[in-house]
């Protein structure tokens, strides 16, 4: 049985180990790199104003990962995961030639 003493000696850990497990989640997973072998086939580009224009034609201003459907990180993030790019994360002002426009 565990004694009033243990439970409020337990409690912070357990509190501080649930706390960090939830904020490990997207701030964990690693960037993608521009030169991957996926990413350089979709262009990416951490920062849409270096997109190849003459290369994509259908790059147009405004489009970026944070205004794209297949970006799912939180609204206003700076960085967060892409569909396209399973268990790594893009910046939100990045953009690649698969770009859609978000619903
Ligand atoms: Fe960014 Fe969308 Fe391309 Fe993913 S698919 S890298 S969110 S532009």
């Amino acid at each position: 049985m565990t004694s009033r003493r243990q439970f409020i000696q337990i409690v912070p850990f357990a509190s501080a180990a649930l706390l960090a497990g939830r904020t490990a989640f997207a701030a964990d997973l690693p960037m993608v790199d521009e030169k991957d072998a996926q990413a350089a086939a979709l262009g990416y580009v951490a920062d849409a104003a270096k997109a190849d224009k003459a290369k994509y034609k259908n790059f147009a201003a405004g489009q970026n990962c944070a205004t794209c459907q297949l970006f799912t990180g939180q609204a206003g993030a700076a960085s967060g995961p892409c569909k396209l790019f399973a268990g790594k994360q893009v910046t939100a002002k990045g953009w690649c030639s698969a770009w859609a426009k978000k619903a």
